[in-house]
Parts: structure tokens; C-alpha cells; sequence
């Protein structure tokens, strides 16, 4: 069974739902104009001080962009001393001179979205000519200032054929890990479900077939490393609601930061029962190595409707899923989070 936890150490926000880009497979569904609901800059410092006042160790931003809020790097500065802080970022923002001031606030490490090896590719999907280039230089400012960099990929249909190139790439770069991600039918990537998708046999072929240069560390999203996180995850959306994980964001609302303490929402009872590791069934390398249980709680719930089912990207428990068809219930307009933040 998984660790339990009293309290989180770490914590992802999702500072906004703007960004520089507008790519064909957001989970954010992210676009330039800014959203005003989104939390205050007054809101997320005084959120930092409870975090740290509660013991929380790390935190991870994310967006949207976290450079394109023109507050990002006041926030980080309130919290870098105090927590080590990590970054995910399209790099399109990060000069020479912004790698450097982020060195300087403390930024301990930060992640660059390549979305394959070659400039055609990316530039398709964030639809910015221009962009692909942009996030190579990132990574060399970010190293060159001296601040721990890896680069992250979403594997699909239109990159599967540069994976390896992307490890060469990586290499080339000088980052030490570079990761490779399962696609989620979240945001825009599920409305474009039907070209990005990729059968789980299609995936284990490519991840199979990849020889990493040596030195480098490839991190992947599937069995043996698909695990059941849920028990140690805490997330807020740019609009103040805990969803326990960036990938559980279209599906769950544990309360509103604004309205209760972010420790009230880790109560709720659907958040519990994640945590719990109650599963339906498990992967037995996966329950005695990890300890944790049945994969991933997003993907399990996206492709089965319940919050036990097992993970269908885990090839031992796939049980005939096919991964690229989603299921219907997924595509209907206007959702709404399966659970209110009343318990
Ligand atoms: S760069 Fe990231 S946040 Fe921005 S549109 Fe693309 S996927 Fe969304
Ligand atoms: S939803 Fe998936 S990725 Fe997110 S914390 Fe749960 S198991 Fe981990």
C-alpha cells in the first residue's frame, strides 16, 4: 500500500491559463488574453507563506506559460529561499538575461516542452514558427546559468518517428534527463484525440525501440515507472481550485484556496480515497517495487469512468482498452468536475 501522508510536501500550481502559444494539444487549453478570475499575485504570495507555514517542501510551476503572467517572477521570488522551486516552460520567454535573473531568484530546476527533434514538428504543434528554435536556446541559456535543465516530450502519432533523434537531441543539448510523457485526453489534445493518438501497442513499440545515448537519463510514463502518485500529490488551478494533480484538472474540484484552507481540501473525500490506493487491481511489480497501486488515477477514470479501474497505458492491466478511441462521455461540451467541493 502507498506511504501515507498527514500532509503534502509538494505542491504543482498552475500559475495561469495564458501563454505566448496556443498549441494543438494544450491540457490547458491555455490562450493569450488573460483570464480574470485568475489568483491574484497577492493571493499566490499569501498561499506561498501558508505553504511554508505548513511545511511543504517544493513547489512546481506550471500554466499556461508561468513567464507570460508579468507577476511570475515576483511570485517565485517570495518563495524561492523558502522552497525549492521547479519550473515547466516552453522556453520562448527565457533569454540569455532571464535564464540568468532566474538563477539569481533561486529557481532550482526547470523543464523545456520539446514537441519532437525537428523544427517543423514542434513549430506545428505551437503553431509560432520560430518556437522550436527558441526552446533549444532556452535550454543552453538555462545550463549556461548554471540551473539544473531537463527537456520533457509528449509522445504521439506525429512524433513518434523522431523519438530517438529527440534522445540524440537532448544529448546534443547537454541536459542529463530527458523525458518522454503518455498523452492525456485532456484540454485540446482530446478534441484532436483522433490524430495525436497512438494504440498502446504503437507506444511500447516506439519506447522499445529507443537506445538513450549514453549519460543520459530518460524519464517515461509508462510501466514500470506508471505509478499510482495519487497518494502524495497536491495541485491548484489558476483559478484558485485544489484538483490533487494537474492531470485530474477536468475532472475534480476539492474546494476553492480562496475560500478554504488548501489542508481542508486534502480532506475531501474523493481525495482520500485516491490517496488511499484502493484500486480494483494492481500489477503485481508495480504493488511490491512501487508501492503503489493500479497506475494512473486520470487515465484509469478518462477511460473507464471509475476511480478503481485499472490504468489503460499499463500493458499489464490494459485488458483490451483501445487507447485511441476515447470514450464519449469525454468529448461532451461543457463538463462539469465530477465532484463538487462539498463532501
Ligand atoms: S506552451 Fe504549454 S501552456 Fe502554452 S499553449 Fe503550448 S501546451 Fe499550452
Ligand atoms: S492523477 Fe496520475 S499523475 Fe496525477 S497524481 Fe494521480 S496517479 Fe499521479
Amino acid at each position: 500500500m502507498p506511504p501515507v501522508l498527514n500532509s503534502p510536501l509538494s505542491i504543482t500550481l498552475s500559475i495561469t491559463q495564458t501563454c505566448n502559444l496556443e498549441c494543438k494539444h494544450c491540457y490547458a487549453d491555455c490562450k493569450a488574453s488573460e483570464a480574470s478570475a485568475e489568483v491574484t499575485t497577492g493571493e499566490w504570495q499569501r498561499f506561498l507563506d501558508y505553504l511554508v507555514r505548513n511545511d511543504f517542501i517544493s513547489v512546481y510551476f506550471e500554466g499556461g506559460e508561468p513567464l507570460f503572467r508579468e507577476d511570475f517572477l515576483q511570485i517565485l521570488e517570495h518563495c524561492a529561499r523558502r522552497m525549492m522551486t521547479m519550473l515547466r516552460s516552453n522556453g520562448t520567454l527565457i533569454n540569455r538575461e532571464m535564464a540568468h535573473r532566474l538563477k539569481q531568484i533561486g529557481m532550482g530546476r526547470v523543464l523545456i516542452d520539446l514537441m519532437g527533434a525537428r523544427a517543423e514538428t514542434h513549430d506545428y504543434f505551437t503553431g509560432v514558427s520560430g518556437s522550436f528554435q527558441k526552446a533549444r536556446e532556452a535550454v543552453r541559456y538555462l545550463l549556461e546559468a548554471g540551473i539544473d535543465t531537463d527537456v520533457l516530450t509528449i509522445l504521439n502519432r506525429r512524433n513518434m518517428h523522431e523519438l530517438q533523434e529527440y534522445l540524440e537531441l537532448a544529448h546534443e543539448l547537454g541536459v542529463p534527463r530527458a523525458g518522454i510523457l503518455r498523452l492525456y485526453p485532456l484540454g485540446r489534445a482530446k478534441s484532436r484525440w483522433d490524430e495525436l493518438a497512438m494504440s498502446l501497442q504503437e507506444q511500447m513499440a516506439v519506447l522499445n525501440s529507443l537506445a538513450p545515448p549514453p549519460g543520459l537519463t530518460v524519464m517515461k510514463s509508462w510501466h514500470p515507472n506508471d505509478r499510482n502518485c495519487c497518494w502524495q500529490a497536491a495541485a491548484v488551478d489558476p483559478f484558485g481550485r485544489s484538483i490533487g494533480c494537474a492531470y485530474l484538472r477536468e475532472y475534480v474540484d476539492y474546494g476553492n484556496i480562496r475560500e478554504v484552507p488548501f489542508l481542508d481540501t486534502w480532506e475531501h473525500s474523493l481525495y482520500r480515497e485516491l490517496r488511499s490506493g484502493m484500486v480494483e487491481k494492481s500489477c503485481p511489480t508495480c504493488d511490491a517495487v512501487e508501492g503503489t497501486r493500479g497506475g494512473c488515477r486520470s487515465a484509469a477514470y478518462a477511460f473507464h469512468g471509475r476511480w478503481g479501474a485499472p490504468d489503460p497505458f499499463c500493458s499489464t492491466l490494459n485488458d483490451g482498452v483501445d487507447l485511441r478511441v476515447l470514450p464519449s462521455r469525454l468529448l461532451s461540451k461543457g463538463r462539469k468536475p465530477t465532484y463538487s467541493p462539498r463532501r
